[in-house]
């Protein structure tokens, strides 16, 4: 009814819950349920709207709302919280029927993007991933460091890390983090070193106050929690500086689980919410587990990237050629393919975690290793393993939903089965060596975790209904006072049909029929011509267009028994179900055990399928910094090209002190010969070693690596957009500074995103440094890590002749054919002869005027090139005459290179070409002069 003129449309009693939900959860959008219905009001109307697309109304004059069905609820919360939206659920907690005046109403859930637990917004094969970041408080600028939380309430993994203030965006990407809480100022603000940090995330950034930070409030908490009196048998010191950021999100979840809802609510409700959010608790959370930076391999981001381990770097299209019939072009890709792929879905996201975290641990890489070999070569253990696999679901996420209490029937039905195979698991592992460590994890789990599959296997159906609320769930036998609910509902249709067949013989009325409908409940009808006759006992119910509906006191009383045992087999059902969970509950740590040693299995053997089909080989593991492939292939283009993939050799770094090979290798050859596919392959194969797989060659040995580092010059990553040059640059001073003898370096075209003379003049410094035969700084070594860097720089090539030992020259071959040109994608020792850009051009389909003009040109400028070769070749220099460099620091500070400083002098622009060859000569000399000595 339209309210009073005047009247404000949001002083209802509804309207008036609405705003204390409101005023409570002030930064979601609020999903109000009424009857069928979830709505939104105001602000939160217009968001929907607009992120929805649903119709804008107004419920009364001047109060915009929209709403969206309650049965599709979740598919719009997907699509709330993928454009950023929290959600606020806010449900009635009351039957309206039993309602005087307004219905009882609570928020249930608040959904945000990194706490998600409904199997409906989650992506099985992905972590959903909340973090945590304190700073700490000590030293300022880039010295700086964070303690970090990442908690994932999908699973319950908990684990606390810290590092470095500038790699943290990098631990966050790496994670998958798809939320980040943090502490906001006194003022109610964003930290400012908050912003320059998150800037590059893209993650949604959420702030709590303060205090939930402070160490004596989050160790309380925790301690609360894991219902301990000290964290120290968890393995952590409660001066863990993590522990805070545990703590805050702990309180998080604790609110985006409604559990703090209650306080909200007066008395009279409080039960009510009690009994409609039932047995929700965060049991399923494991301690938190401390993690170090050691033991892992790092990779950033960008090499992540570059790379394409997650997804290729043009969104979800191959950046190689035909896409295969599952392999997305991205190196997980090729473990999601017909041939190798989990089973499981915690396989499924292992798999991208030791992807993106390989290991520098030898002995654990080497026992991955040892494990692949295993289903290597017991080919029946590997495909029993699989079979059983099949049955797994995903048991962390449905444990988790157990403990919060949202398990559907069909999730306990299906953790059962997934249970059920722990004892075939377990024996199927007995006797295999390798195997030992998983064996005995899974020995010390299965006999807690047999029981409840065996109580969940006898007490439930095997095809369960969606909804505990359409009942069916338990099997009939198993309880008395189910059975008996269960046996009046299904006597119904006989005792009906016998009732009618009384009626229509009593009454001689022989259109007389009984039926039941869920609005009206049971009734008897007769046509409307048959009306007049119906005898004085039949009370009318309802009128139908031909027809007449009556009730007579013993149908009702039917009724009344039989509907009172529907809803007694359905709260029956209930019970037997909290049960099960409550037992599931009590080993839900045994539970996350199994799992996690499951998805271990399932990535090894999945490893070991890809192995066996391609005929990858067991890399060994070494601690000298050597990296050493024979007929290497780039993982991702061997499935799409198949045999038309040219394998090659790879040897870099030096075994045990003596001089084996140049730890730096420059590869030139012309424009789509394979340098890039060449330098990323090692790296890939680099990463699968240690993330625990066979590598993609038929030989390997591999030393163990500490960093890993990929960087793509400007040009060859346009997807990067406007000051890619700037971006090369700072990635570079990134590897320059971090780079150690342990590490691994993939250049590609680097110092290309500026002018030619620029360019080349920062690539070869570059490359002197990383050979370790650049300008030497204080007293300490350079390190020299292995390093393969692909240029078109041809001048570079100089360099291996002057740092023999330590500078090793590549090349993609081509052959020029009849003016045309044939790329092998064979990389061999040596320089390249020239850089083919002509042909190269020519075969793009530049017109032939063009590639004419071209070549006169190229046979004119080869006469300065002469001058380059003189410049770069060692000989004796004549002294630079010019004015345009007089200025130029010969003698700068120590730690910065000559020629680097010397470069940044340089006004480019404002320079002949003579002169800048002239400022190219005498930067040469100076690097060469202070490079000499060691020599
Ligand atoms: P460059 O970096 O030298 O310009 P790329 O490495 O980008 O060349 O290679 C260009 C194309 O050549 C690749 O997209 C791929 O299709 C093909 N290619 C490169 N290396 C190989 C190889 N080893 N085997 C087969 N095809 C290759
Ligand atoms: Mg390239």
């Amino acid at each position: 009814m339209p309210p009073a003129a005047g009247k404000d449309p949001r002083d209802t009693p509804a309207m008036r819950q609405h705003a204390a939900f409101k005023a409570r959860h002030p930064d979601a959008l609020l999903l109000f349920r009424m009857g069928d219905f979830y709505e939104c009001f105001d602000d939160d109307a217009l968001v929907a709207h607009r992120t929805l697309g649903i119709t804008l109304t107004e419920r009364t004059s001047g109060l915009p709302m929209a709403g969206v069905p309650y049965h599709s609820v979740e598919s719009y919360i997907k699509r709330l919280i993928d454009a950023g939206v929290t959600v606020a659920v806010v449900d009635q907690i009351q039957d309206p029927s039993e309602a005087k005046g307004v219905v009882e109403r609570a928020v249930t859930r608040v959904l945000t993007p990194g706490t998600l637990v409904e199997d409906a917004l989650l992506d099985e094969g992905r972590a959903n991933t909340l973090a945590a970041i304190a700073f700490l408080e000590a030293g300022n600028g880039s010295s700086s460091r964070v303690a970090l939380a990442f908690v994932e309430v999908s699973t319950g993994a908990f684990s606390l890390s810290d590092c470095a203030a500038d790699d943290a965006p990098d631990e966050l990407l790496r994670r998958g983090a798809q939320e980040l809480i943090y502490a906001e100022t006194a003022t109610g603000e964003r930290p400012p070193r908050l912003d320059a940090l998150a800037a590059p995330l893209g993650i949604a950034l959420t702030p709590r106050p303060a205090w939930q930070f402070r160490a004596a409030e989050s160790l309380e908490l925790l301690r609360e929690h894991y219902a301990v009196v000290s964290l120290a048998g968890f393995g952590l010191d409660e001066a863990d500086p993590a522990l805070p950021a545990a703590g805050a999100v702990l309180r998080y979840l604790r609110e985006t689980q409604a559990m703090h809802e209650e306080d909200a609510l007066d008395e009279s409700s409080r039960e009510r919410f009690r009994h409609h959010i039932g047995d929700r608790t965060l049991a399923h959370l494991a301690p938190p587990a401390r993690e170090t930076e050691a033991g892992f391999m790092r990779i950033d981001a960008a090499s992540i990237r570059a790379l394409e381990i997650e997804r290729t770097i043009r969104g979800d299209a191959p950046s190689h050629g035909a896409r295969t019939e599952h392999a997305d072009g991205s190196l997980a890709g090729l473990f999601a393919t017909r041939q190798s792929s989990c089973k499981t879905a915690m396989g499924r996201r292992l798999l991208r975690d030791w992807l993106c975290r390989p290991l520098a641990d030898l002995d654990a890489v080497r026992a991955r290793h040892a494990c692949v070999a295993a289903f290597v070569s017991d080919r029946r253990l590997a495909s029993e393993l699989a079979e059983q696999l099949a049955g797994v679901q995903d048991v962390p996420r449905i444990a988790a939903r157990v403990a919060l209490n949202r398990a559907s029937p069909r999730d306990l039905v299906g953790l059962g089965g997934s249970l059920s195979r722990a004892e075939a698991i377990t024996a199927l592992l007995d006797g295999a060596p390798a195997l030992a460590a998983h064996h005995a994890r899974l020995v010390s789990v299965v006999d807690a975790l047999q029981p409840i599959a065996r109580d969940i296997a006898d007490r439930c159906v095997d095809d369960p209904p969606a909804h505990l609320r359409d009942g069916g769930l338990i099997r009939d036998g198993v309880d008395a006072e189910l059975d008996e609910a269960r046996t009046l509902q299904r006597d119904a249709g006989e005792w009906l049909a016998r009732y009618q067949g009384e009626l229509i013989e009593r009454f001689d009325l022989p259109s007389l029929k009984v039926g039941f409908n869920k609005v009206f409940g049971y009734y008897i009808e007769l046509p409307s011509a048959q009306a007049r006759r119906a005898p004085d006992v039949f009370t009318r119910k309802q009128t139908l267009k031909n027809a007449e509906r009556y009730i007579t006191p013993e149908l009702k009383a039917y009724e009344d028994k039989v509907l009172g045992a529907a809803d007694r087999a359905i709260a029956r059902e209930q019970v037997l179900f909290a049960e099960l969970c409550a037992a599931v509950r009590a080993r839900a740590a045994e539970a996350a055990r199994y799992a996690a040693c499951v998805a271990e299995l399932d990535v090894v053997r999945c490893f070991a399928e890809r192995a066996v089909w391609k005929g990858w080989a067991r890399p060994e593991m070494v601690e000298t910094p050597v990296l050493s492939l024979g007929n290497l292939r780039h993982a991702v283009l061997e499935e799409v090209l198949g045999n038309e993939c040219v394998g090659n050799d790879c040897a870099l770094g030096t075994a045990h002190g003596s001089p084996d090979h140049p730890s730096l290798s420059l590869i030139t050859g012309p424009n789509m010969a394979g340098k890039s596919t060449y330098i990323r392959s090692v790296a890939l194969a680099a990463l699968l070693a240690h993330a625990g797989s066979f590598v993609p060659a038929d030989t390997a040995t591999i030393g163990l690596t500490d960093r890993l580092f990929t960087r793509i010059g400007a040009d060859d990553a346009l997807h990067r957009g406007q000051s890619t040059f700037m971006v090369e640059m700072v990635e570079t001073a990134n590897i320059l500074h971090h780079a150690t003898n342990q590490s691994l370096v993939i250049l590609d075209e680097i110092g290309r995103g500026t002018s030619t003379l620029d360019g080349l003049s920062l690539a070869w410094s570059i490359v002197e440094q990383l050979a370790g035969v650049g300008v030497k700084t204080e007293s300490v070594d350079h390190p020299a890590p292995r390093t393969l860097f692909a240029t078109h720089y041809h001048e570079l090539t100089t360099l291996a002749e002057r740092h023999a030992g330590r500078i090793a020259n590549l090349h993609a071959e081509a052959r020029e054919f009849n003016d045309q040109i044939i790329f092998l994608h064979r990389i061999t020792p040596g320089a390249a002869p020239g850089s083919f850009g002509v042909q190269v051009a020519r075969l793009a389909g530049v017109p032939d005027p063009v590639i004419a003009r071209a070549r006169e040109l190229l046979a004119n400028l080869s006469v300065s090139h002469a001058e380059t070769e003189r410049i770069v070749d060692g000989a004796p220099l004549p002294a630079a005459p010019s004015s345009a460099i007089a200025q130029l620091p010969l003698f700068a500070a120590p730690d910065d290179h000559p020629a680097v400083a010397g470069l940044r002098e340089l006004k480019i622009e404002s320079m002949t070409p003579l002169e800048a060859f002239d400022a190219l000569r005498a930067l040469a000399e100076s690097a060469r002069a202070t490079s000499e000595p060691r020599a």
